[in-house]
């Protein structure tokens, strides 16, 4: 039997007794669950466990990298069911086409049906379009489920389309909806304003609508 000291922090490298990153000594651990700061400030678990060979193999385990996988693995399953209560919504209806007309995987359906599958939203690759994949946002996602306890609303884009070089729509923060409690988007609609204002409300710091350039038809809310 032997206890082999290994920096996890560090991709598992093996490493003896005497090291611990670049050489500075952090030694063994006393037992399993044994937790101690490192001499980078950061917070280590002494882990053990027995290899094939029934040896006892102990190594210092990244608190701080566990917690965030930890996170990220919350921030995915929020972002599907989110994603889930979108698309089973009443009140949100999800295009299927572009306004373009043109036919592809990346319309607003699609990206929030491939959302709820956990997978990555597409990008349309027609025009000036960029294609490939994005992670739709959550806090856009959250505030779609939110707006729909007010509002009967049409989602015309999200992360596809062809929109300006550089749109916050091809970073998966952003929504386009060009129908709002049965009315299409215009500059007479009479629950623009309020619409606009919930967006910000909810956190989104780019809202454009009727009055603004190339929004006559539609309200555009961003998230950051
Ligand atoms: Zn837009």
């Amino acid at each position: 039997m032997y206890v082999n000291a290994r920096n996890d922090g560090l991709g598992y490298e093996p490493r003896g007794e005497n090291g611990w990153r670049q050489g500075v000594r952090f030694g063994l651990g006393h037992y399993p669950g044994e937790v101690r700061r490192g001499p980078d400030g950061r917070v280590y678990e002494w882990t053990e466990r027995v290899d094939g060979l029934g040896n006892i193999d102990g190594f210092w385990s990244d608190l701080t990298d566990r917690a965030k996988k930890v996170w990220r693995g919350l921030i995915e399953t929020l972002r599907k069911n989110v994603a889930n209560g979108v698309l089973s919504n009443p009140n949100i209806t999800l295009a299927t086409t572009h306004v373009s007309g043109n036919v592809d995987n990346a319309n607003a359906r699609q990206n929030i049906d491939d959302t709820s599958k956990g997978t990555d939203a597409s990008r349309s690759s027609y025009g000036t379009a960029p294609g490939g994949t994005v992670k739709l946002d959550l806090q856009m996602l959250v505030a779609l489920l939110k707006l729909a306890d007010t509002y009967k609303f049409s989602v015309s884009e999200l992360a596809g389309g062809e929109h300006a070089k550089g749109s916050r729509h091809y970073n998966g923060v952003t929504v386009d909806v060009n129908i709002i409690n049965g009315k299409r988007v215009g500059s007479t609609h009479p629950d623009i304003a309020n619409f606009m204002q919930e967006c910000r409300s909810l956190g989104a710091t780019q809202v454009l609508g009727p009055g603004n350039p190339g929004h006559d038809t539609h309200v555009h809310c961003a998230w950051p």
